[in-house]
């Protein structure tokens, strides 16, 4: 497995792969890895030549200081890990390797998809998200890239960017992977106290009865039922919890036939922003 830290050093070894007509399958990543992020370096094994996973914590998409000062780092734990599932290439950038002296972000437009839900409460952050993914497609240049369904929002924002600027590559989503009792897999679960950490496998539980609930009964009336089962529970605060359509992301009312819903979640626990969604069926 080889490790770069520089875009020099990375772009030589892919232009080695391209010219040998291999395929670049390419994970972004935040590090403190886990078994959701290995599961998609896992699927980009299977279907490409080469894997390349960036490890890199882009402070243009934070909204949060706090937050972006906490999030965890543990970087030698990550280099074993992938070395499990064969991982052929880490880019673990600096911020001046990637910024320079201009740690700002591009400002897109991805048709309105931003100005739902994560849009609504975290400022700048799919600003954020879109010029790292963009500065790293170009100079990764994979022929696919792999994403989690677990930011659904960011999936779609990264498949709307590709297709507004007709970039070479395909985005391919991944099924959210799960700890045993249901807690949906993410870097910031290791920041839970016990008691959190405890609770938590509310929200997925939550979120399976919504799916029930979806066949028989209105939106109002699951937005409702929601919001009291979050009030029964003193340690987790419901940011927000919103029937959405696939496509366009915006808040359900009605549901209509032909459209695909799913159910998007943000929690705090703590300090410790959790989000979460499961698809629907009528
Ligand atoms: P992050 O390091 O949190 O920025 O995540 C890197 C990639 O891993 C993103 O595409 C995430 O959607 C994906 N990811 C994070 N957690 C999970 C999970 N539990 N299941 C599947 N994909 C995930």
């Amino acid at each position: 497995m080889h490790i770069f830290s520089t875009k020099k050093d990375l772009i030589n070894c892919i232009l080695t792969h391209k010219a040998n007509n291999r395929s670049i399958g390419f994970v972004p990543t935040m590090g403190a890895l886990h078994k959701g992020h290995l599961s998609l370096i896992s699927t980009a094994k299977k279907k490409n030549d080469i894997v390349v996973v960036s490890i890199f914590v882009n402070p243009t998409q934070f909204d949060n200081v706090e937050d972006l000062k906490k999030y965890p780092k543990t970087l030698e734990k990550d280099i074993k890990l992938l070395k499990t599932v064969s991982c052929d290439i880490v880019f673990t950038p600096s911020v001046e390797e990637i910024y320079a002296e201009n740690i700002v972000s591009e400002t897109f437009s991805f048709d309105g998809l931003e100005n739902q839900m994560e849009g609504k409460f975290r400022d700048g952050h799919f600003n954020g998200v879109a010029t790292i993914v963009k500065t790293f497609f170009e100079i990764v240049q994979p022929n696919k890239a792999y994403f989690g369904q677990k930011d659904f929002q960011q999936l779609q924002i990264i498949k709307k960017m590709v297709k507004k600027n007709r970039l070479p590559v395909k985005i391919k989503g991944c099924p959210i992977y799960r700890d045993e009792d249901g807690l949906a897999m993410s870097s910031r679960n290791i920041r839970m106290s016990k008691e959190q950490r405890e609770v938590a496998p509310f929200i997925y539980k939550t979120l399976k009865k919504v799916k029930k609930k979806f066949g028989t009964k209105n939106v109002t009336e699951i937005n409702e039922w929601v919001k009291d089962q979050f009030k029964k529970q003193p340690l987790l605060e419901l940011e927000y919890f919103t029937i959405a359509e696939e496509k366009t992301l915006e808040t359900a009312e009605i549901k209509e036939s032909g459209k695909k819903y799913r159910a998007f979640i943000a929690v705090f626990a703590g300090k410790i922003r959790l989000i979460d969604n499961i698809r629907l069926k009528k």
